[in-house]
């Protein structure tokens, strides 16, 4: 019997958009700690905010974003934002149901 031999897969090159993202190195930012407080996640997404508005990679970040389903902030949109978009992730997004309940008033 001879083994199969499997060639080994090639990565696919990242998109031009993530190469010149303006959040490179920054993940603290797009991402929250474990145990996020409301108040600190609304601090934290305003900073990510500002870094989105002066990147060149916006629009394909939230094109991606948006089909990929992501959880965190990418192309300006936080994840709630994302859902109320109707591109909600595939996992529960901390956080929509209490935003939803303040929108309502
Ligand atoms: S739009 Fe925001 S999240 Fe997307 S690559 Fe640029 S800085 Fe990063």
């Amino acid at each position: 019997m001879t083994a199969v031999e499997i060639a080994p897969q090639e990565e696919a090159p990242r998109p031009w958009w993530m190469e010149n993202a303006a959040c490179r190195g920054k993940s603290d930012l797009f991402f929250p700690p474990p145990g996020e407080r409301p108040a600190a996640r609304e601090n934290r997404e305003t900073r990510a905010r500002q870094v989105c508005g002066s990147c060149v990679a916006l629009t394909p970040c939230q094109d991606f974003a948006r089909s990929q389903r992501e959880l965190g902030f990418w192309g300006g949109e936080s994840e709630i934002e994302r859902a109320e978009a109707g591109y909600a992730p595939t996992t529960p997004v901390i956080g929509l149901r209490r935003h939803r309940a303040s929108a309502r008033g």
